[in-house]
């Protein structure tokens, strides 16, 4: 018996997706487009630049070098049932989904060799129903686009805090916004997913159809179907489309304050509608930028007295903070719109304890990007930026969650509040593609032996009950 080796494995794959690409590029020629560096490149040699576009724009670069052996822009789930059923007559073929692009991992929205199905270009259209309620969405729209088609009537979406991201990672994964203390998570908020299951069928998950899909897809990522349509609850955004919102910095010497203070605001939570994002950069070499710089929102277009708690007391080096618009504010720092950056991401999940404990494993996770920053003089041929990011996620929104029919998100409001630390790293030398995922990953497993070394098993704030060892 002949045994396949890797490589006839891996050649049975590429040789599948070609096949799988010579259905779709004869059944949905103008929508089909060959890599042009391959044999069939010339046959859609035309349309040649959408391929280099939509293989292009990912947030993490390393995804861009990947080379799909063609690119299928559907444009309706009929289109993507098709899509489906091809690549089930083919079991061998790779394909992979892309929406925003802007998934930090590497290739979870790309594919070397493999079909790649984008949906940015013509399945991204958004609107608002004509009665205000709710928003129709292309699973390739990205946040900005959602916002526009609301701004005329002030209506807003619960989505991303920046313009360029993805609708459908974004909804999929969760979705942390703004809005989520007021209304939960951008999943909770989907009214209908209209989808194309692994046999091609195309159908509807709704609370009352398929209400067990709906559950799932809600933070249960690309498991479960292809998302061809999102139908999103409409909010009023802010008072007549008036937000508040920007950006504070803060003097390094402050930031136990700010740890302490980030705290204390998610657990009092003095208002539903005040949100901020709290980041901690390190531009390297050297370390040489490290400033605490919060994000803050308020649905208003000014925040009453206290409503972010101790963060008012500490004083800022620079405050751009001031009424807006979402639109406006979801377009800061340009939306997001970089592409082809390095980049590796980890999530820490932590309960929020006491405010000083908190701080004190900030402090720890400070340290912790510092130590790793100075103790490698290679970093010195780089231009690295290093980001931790604790993200509160209140009980607040667990209830909001609850109340909207429940997500895949595991989130409990008994099981009190929590802190989802974002550690990034962003570089630009291609000598650190293997060793720079391999420091922040040190850097996340660091920072969660300090907790358990210190804090495991402590209840968080506002716990009422669970299980302990679980929770913390
Ligand atoms: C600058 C920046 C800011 C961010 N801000 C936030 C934030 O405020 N809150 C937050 O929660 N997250 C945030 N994120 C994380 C972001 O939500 C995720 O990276 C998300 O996956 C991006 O969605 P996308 O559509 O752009 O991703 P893509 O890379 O296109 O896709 C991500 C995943 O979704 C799957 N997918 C895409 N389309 C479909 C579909 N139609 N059907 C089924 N599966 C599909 C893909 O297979 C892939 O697994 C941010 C990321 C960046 C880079």
């Amino acid at each position: 018996m002949k045994i396949p080796t890797i490589l006839s494995f891996g050649a049975l794959a590429a040789a599948s997706s070609i096949d799988v690409c010579e259905k779709l590029h004869k059944h949905y020629p103008e929508y089909t487009v060959w890599d042009p560096l391959s044999p069939q490149g010339p046959e859609s040699a035309l349309n040649a630049s959408m391929y280099r576009t939509a293989r292009s724009e990912y947030w993490n670069g390393v995804n861009a070098r990947n080379r799909p052996a063609c690119i299928f822009f559907p444009s309706n789930a009929e289109q993507v049932s098709d899509a489906v059923k091809h690549l089930n007559e083919h079991p061998n073929a790779e394909f992979a989904l892309k929406s925003g692009g802007h998934n930090f991992n590497a290739g979870i929205s790309s594919t070397a060799g493999g079909v790649l199905i984008s949906f940015n270009e013509n399945l991204s259209s958004a609107t608002l129903s004509s009665d205000g309620k709710s928003f129709e969405v292309g699973p390739g729209a990205r946040w900005g686009d959602v916002y526009e088609a609301g701004a005329k009537d002030n209506k807003i979406a619960v989505g991303g805090r920046l313009s360029n991201i993805g609708v459908g990672g974004f909804i999929l994964g969760g979705g942390l916004s703004y809005l989520s203390a007021q209304y939960g998570l951008a999943c909770d908020n989907v009214i209908d997913f209209e989808v194309v299951l692994g046999n091609g069928t195309v159908t509807h998950a709704n609370s009352k159809t398929n209400p067990d899909l709906w559950w799932a897809l809600k933070g249960g990522g690309n498991r479960f179907a292809i998302v061809t349509k999102f139908t999103l609850k409409a909010h009023p955004a802010g008072v007549d489309g008036k937000v508040w919102g920007g950006i504070r910095f803060y003097s390094r010497n402050d930031r136990q304050a700010v740890f302490e203070a980030v705290s204390e605001f998610v657990r009092d939570y003095p208002d539903p509608k005040s949100a901020v994002i709290p980041t901690f950069d390190f531009g390297l070499p050297g370390a040489a930028v490290s400033n605490p710089a919060l994000f803050f929102f308020y649905d208003g277009p000014t925040p009453p007295a206290g409503a972010f708690g101790s963060l008012d007391k500490i004083k800022p080096l620079l405050n751009t903070t001031d009424t807006t618009t979402y639109p406006e504010l979801a377009d800061q720092t340009g939306g997001g719109k970089i592409y082809g950056i390095n980049a590796a991401a980890r999530v820490n999940a932590f309960p929020n304890l006491d405010p000083k404990k908190t701080s004190e494993l900030f402090e720890d996770h400070w340290k912790l990007y510092q130590d790793q920053i100075k103790n490698d003089s290679s970093r010195n041929i780089d231009i690295q930026i290093g980001t931790f990011t604790p993200q509160p996620v209140s009980v607040l929104i667990a209830k909001a969650s609850q109340a909207n029919g429940g997500n895949a998100m595991g989130l409990h409001p008994d099981h009190g509040d929590r802190i989802w630390v974002e550690n990034d790293l962003i570089w630009v030398n291609p000598v650190c593609n293997n060793a720079c995922p391999t420091y922040l990953k040190n850097m996340g497993d660091g920072a969660n032996s300090k907790f358990d070394e210190k804090f495991k098993g402590q209840k968080p704030t506002n716990y009422k009950s669970g299980d302990v060892e679980f929770i913390s």
